[in-house]
């Protein structure tokens, strides 16, 4: 025994490789959620529901009416880096898509017990498989690990289990399991307001009514009545500011925000960047400052934004859990947005002074 000596390299088992790369994937239940979000919205489905069970760590269970997948994909399917979206390099710079690197269902596999049931149109019946650690396993020890006939709609239900089951240091870092479920119904209200044409619900294992329930076809302005509230949609204006160059947008946005008749404690901020729900402080200090003088102090406002850019002018190829995005001229079409609404707001409030008057 050297006391000075130095511990010698080992190479780690693949295994826990994986454990360690899934955990920086998927966080938290609402992580995987968000994962699933997208690739269900990816295959165009139009009804999304959603069974939690003890805030996702036992059971986070998504079933959608997409295209399905393929009987022949299914043993693939939570290998990483495989992806119906992406085939070469250049891709990357046309996505359309939420997902192209094949790896939020690999992850998942990695950290809990994933199942899947999923149907296309022309399959005359469902499938049934069970993954761990990117590979198919037998649904029983002894059986066949090859994805079973079963009945079931055409689309996807995926379902996870014991999140963090071989993690105990992460697991035992979410034990408020009613937290959990609360940023998973935050996920879904901002995706559900991003896609007011698709219907959403969600609901604890056993519970009879929803916690969140939107129904299909809904505008933006209803879907934010629902999941916000009237005071909210009362007071809301709305924007849409583009930039085009030789008859084409280079970029466009959306924003619907509230008057300066609305005041709330705290700022709620969507922000979408290709139909992604991301973070940028800086978008957020800008908006900010826009309503910092029009509002009281500690007063905030409702803001969702929707911002359409040329998918070459986003780095998507940050790491997946950088939610904090950035892009080519984000001060020059941020400044174009808080300029927008700082008009919008002045409008607003002189119509309201105009209203006093008559
Ligand atoms: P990515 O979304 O980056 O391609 P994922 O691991 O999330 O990677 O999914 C891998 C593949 O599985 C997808 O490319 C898609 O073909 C398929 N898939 C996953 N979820 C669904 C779903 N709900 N409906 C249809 N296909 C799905
Ligand atoms: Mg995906």
């Amino acid at each position: 025994y050297e006391p000075s000596g130095p511990a010698p390299i080992r190479r780690l088992q693949e295994s826990l490789i994986n454990r360690i790369a899934a955990g920086e994937i998927i966080h938290r239940p609402a992580s995987a959620l968000k994962e699933l979000l997208e690739n269900s919205l990816d295959a165009g489905a139009t009804a999304i529901r959603v069974t939690v069970k003890d805030g996702g760590l036992k059971l986070l269970q998504i079933q959608d009416n997409g295209c399905g997948i393929r009987q022949s994909d299914l043993p693939i399917l939570a290998e990483r880096f495989t992806t119906s979206k992406l085939s070469t390099f250049s891709d990357l710079s046309k996505l359309t898509t939420y997902g192209f690197r094949g790896e939020a269902l690999a992850s998942i596999s990695h950290v809990a017990h994933l199942s899947v049931v999923t149907k296309t149109k022309t399959s005359a019946c469902a499938h049934k498989a069970h993954y761990s650690d990117g590979k198919l396993v037998p649904a029983q020890p002894g059986q066949s690990e090859e994805p079973k006939p079963c009945a079931g709609n055409d689309g996807t239900t995926i379902t996870i289990e014991n999140l963090f089951f071989n993690t105990p240091t992460r697991l035992s870092a979410l034990r408020n399991t009613s937290d959990e479920y609360a940023r998973i119904l935050d996920v879904l209200t901002k995706y559900a307001i991003h896609n007011a044409k698709v219907s959403f619900s969600c609901k604890k294992a056993g519970s009879s009514s929803p916690d969140l329930s939107t129904p299909s076809a809904s505008t933006t302005r209803q879907a934010i009545k629902m999941l916000y509230g009237h005071s909210i949609e009362k007071d809301l204006l709305q924007a849409t500011v583009n930039e085009s160059a030789n008859n084409s947008k280079v970029w466009s946005s959306e924003v619907y925000f509230t008057s300066a008749n609305y005041q709330a404690k705290k700022m709620i901020f969507l922000l979408f960047i290709n139909s992604r729900l991301v973070e940028s402080s800086r978008i957020k200090r800008a908006i900010e400052n826009v309503y910092s003088g029009i509002l009281p102090k500690g007063a905030a406002p409702f803001v969702y934004l929707s911002i359409k850019i040329d998918p070459r002018s986003v780095d998507v190829n940050v790491h997946p859990t950088k939610k904090e995005v950035h892009f080519l001229d984000e001060e020059e079409i941020t400044t174009q947005i808080c300029d927008s609404l700082q008009a919008k707001i002045a409008e607003g409030s002189h119509s309201r002074v105009f209203e006093y008057q008559t």
